[in-house]
């Protein structure tokens, strides 16, 4: 970084350290630099005044001009708030501020002219503006109606400090005044830049702050957000690479013991095609000589645990020991379960380690591993601490819904010399794009096609006036032998409420289901675990038709005979949870259902959810709209990655940014590995020091 951007925020003119303190506490800008990539997150057309009968609820940012009318205060104590409005010669719009109304009200001048910004919102049927940015029209800089206009986040208190969004421009603007070229030199490889007519990084940031016209603006982004996706890509792959480069892996030769006779003998079906590819990837993968890191995506119910199981036994038919990881005890249970039942009595011994194993029965397995007795060892992410010893792992599965974020797993590469293998499972589809990114040192392997003989899931939405068919079409299920799940949404926020909810929905249920031809289970997370899993059972066994319960079945018990979920409150529930919840049916012979119950007003975006959910059962196209609606921020796992420190591009949006990325980044590495040619040193210094905080996985730099 150049000197003058290196300079502490509080040395810009129109700062000082009183100042300079509001804007590092409070938007974390330190220095020069950080103010600099403090872009705006949208522009105004300052050529563009809208009348006040042309406002509607589509429009984003607007300004409108017009004469201020009077001001007054509306309301009591915290509802207390200050209205006024602007006319032109179409109509008055209202004007709203609920923070600061004393302070604006002794600032406003009514009778006056104004320009007026903000965005137009509908309140009690009519459009008002809450907190727009006032001008007085004698003050408009005429310079600046020619262009567009950055706006600048920024938060209450430094508002009231002074720092609205215009005074943050005027900042922008003094630090571009002392920036020079020299200041902003290029860090792409000169031929990235001219294959993509990339614009200069300096003009790039010039631009982005004060666009001269649209298309510098896009040109701006575009450059930008390619560096961003650029930058990730080639740290990932250059991980990647390392590995495949620097580290042996086991070499798996063996499959004539436990994985013939297993495939031969024990498997109880045909495998799908994409099992079987997937299956075959891996074997390719344990006979390079190289550690293997793949993830394997499929859907819920796509038969991701066989795969998991017969790439363990080739681990196993070649001396090694191998291990299961899941992200919770009941999880990891299941799998226990599932796995003992398909190996039978073929022989490898498999055992489970969770933090309810205590005392003897823990000191035994820990010294059974030790010695090499264990051939599986099946647990939650305590296998991989320092007191659970292997005699010699070689193979390691990790069940994630993606908690487990690169610098984890980098973290765990890490612990040998030669790391075992490792296969790491989704528990439900991702985009393309985020998995690019997520898993973007990984290689991926998808299974994309269910196991033969299942009916598609048929999913309703009701609304609640339906409640009496509903109950209808469930006693006629019940009446076929079919068993009911009735989901109710979970409040972290508010347990009681939460528990509430349920029982109520419960006392409900009981009424309209009477003993002694009904009989309803319930299960809640405010239950003992041991009573929880009694209830399951009762239920899975079928001695109750109906289980009433919030989210904890999520990962509950496999009840094929359970043909109907209904899931109340759908409008609360994010897509990926709902489609994980109706991936609890399907699972036997009959035709099973997905009802989404709604209250009648939903926002658009749980109308698109609950559309979506009724239109298809594709966990891959449900991951790509979940992505578009919530953005990857919000995404579970997300957030700790690190990886998607993002300022201005957008893994929903810019997908095709990305890929470019990707593949730039490929083609880089390809022709320089390890970035010693002289034109690519200028990338790999930017690299280094934009990483150096992520020790954990920076085994590049
Ligand atoms: P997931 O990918 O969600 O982990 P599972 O591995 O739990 O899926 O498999 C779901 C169900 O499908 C299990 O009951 C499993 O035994 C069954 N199954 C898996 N593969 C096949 C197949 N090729 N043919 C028939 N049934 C299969
Ligand atoms: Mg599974």
């Amino acid at each position: 970084m150049s000197r003058y951007l290196s300079n502490p925020i509080e040395y810009l003119k129109g700062v000082g350290p009183q100042k300079g303190d509001l804007l590092k506490k409070e938007l974390s800008i330190f220095s020069y630099d950080d103010l600099l990539r403090y872009y705006p997150y949208r522009y105004i057309d300052r050529t563009k005044f809208y009348k006040v009968n042309e406002v509607d609820s589509d429009l984003q940012y607007i300004q409108i001009k017009g004469t201020l009318t009077g001001t007054q205060m509306v309301g009591q104590g915290r509802a207390m708030r200050l209205v006024s409005g602007i006319r032109d010669e179409t109509g008055t719009m209202e004007l709203v501020w609920f923070q600061g109304a004393q302070y604006v009200s002794k600032a406003l001048k009514p009778g006056q002219e104004y320009v007026v910004f903000g965005k137009p919102t509908v309140f009690n049927g009519k459009y008002n503006m809450a907190h727009p940015e006032m001008e007085l029209v004698t003050q408009v800089d005429p310079e600046k109606l020619t262009g567009y206009q950055p706006m600048y986040n920024t938060t209450e208190k430094v508002k009231q400090k002074g720092f609205d969004n215009k005074s943050l421009g005027k900042l922008v603007k003094t630090l571009m005044e002392g920036l020079g070229e020299q200041d902003i030199p290029e860090i792409l490889p000169p031929r990235i830049v001219q294959q993509y007519q990339f614009m200069s990084r300096y003009d790039a940031m010039l631009n982005i702050h004060f666009p001269a016209d649209n298309k510098s603006l896009d040109r701006a982004l575009a450059r930008l957000k390619f560096e961003e996706f650029f930058t990730i890509q080639v740290k990932l792959l250059g991980l990647k690479n390392h590995r495949q480069t620097q580290r042996g892996g086991y070499v798996l030769e063996k499959i004539d013991n436990y994985f013939d006779t297993f495939y031969k003998k024990y498997l109880r079906f045909e495998l799908t095609n994409a099992q079987k590819r997937v299956t075959k990837e891996i074997r390719r993968d344990v006979l390079t000589g190289k550690q293997m890191n793949r993830l394997v995506q499929g859907d819920v119910g796509s038969g991701k645990t066989i795969v998991a199981l017969m790439t363990m036994l080739m681990a196993i038919d070649n001396g090694f020991q191998a291990a299961m990881m899941a992200p919770t005890e009941i999880l990891a249970q299941q799998h226990f379960n599932t796995l003992t039942d398909y190996v039978g009595d073929l022989g490898p011994r498999v055992d489970l380690l969770t933090g309810s194993v205590k005392g003897k029965e823990r000191k035994l397995i820990l010294q059974d591993l030790k010695e090499g007795k264990i051939d599986i060892l099946i647990g939650t992410h305590a296998l991989i601490e320092d007191t659970v010893q292997f005699a010699n792992i070689g193979f390691v599965v990790i069940d994630e819904q993606h908690r487990f974020g690169v610098a984890q797993r980098a973290a765990l590469w890490e612990k040998n010399d030669r790391p075992p293998h490792i296969l790491v499972m989704t528990a439900t589809p991702i985009p393309r794009t985020l998995a690019m990114t997520l898993y973007g040192d990984l290689d991926i392997s998808v299974i994309d096609e269910l196991p033969p003989g299942r009916k598609p899931i048929q999913t309703l939405h009701y609304f609640e006036s339906k409640r009496l068919a509903l109950f209808g079409f469930m006693k006629q299920q019940i009446a076929l032998g079919r068993q009911i799940y009735i989901v109710y949404p979970m409040i972290k926020e508010n347990e009681k409420l939460d528990y509430q909810n349920l029982m109520e929905g419960y006392e409900s249920i009981t009424r309209a289901f009477p003993l002694p031809d009904y009989k309803v289970s319930v299960v809640h997370g405010q239950m003992k675990s041991a009573d929880k899993d009694a209830e399951m059972q009762r239920f899975a066994r079928g001695e109750t038709q109906i289980m009433v319960a919030t989210t904890v079945i999520e990962v509950g018990v496999n009840v094929p005979n359970a043909s109907v979920m209904i899931i109340e409150s759908a409008e609360r529930f994010g897509l990926s949870q709902l489609h994980q919840l109706r991936g609890r049916v399907g699972r036997g012979a009959e035709q099973s259902y997905c009802i989404l119950m709604t209250g009648n007003k939903l926002s658009t975006d749980a109308r698109i959810r609950c559309n979506t959910m009724v239109e298809t059962n594709d966990g891959f196209v449900i991951s790509e709209v979940d992505l578009k609606l919530r953005g990857p921020g919000d995404l579970e796992g997300t957030q700790q990655s690190g990886l998607l420190d993002l300022k201005l591009a957008d893994i929903g949006k810019d997908g095709n940014i990305l890929q470019e990325a990707r593949f730039a980044a490929t083609q880089l590495l390809t022709d320089d590995p390890k970035l010693q040619k002289p034109e690519n040193l200028p990338f790999r210094q930017y690299l280094a020091s934009h990483y150096k905080h992520s020790q954990d996985w920076s085994v590049i730099s």
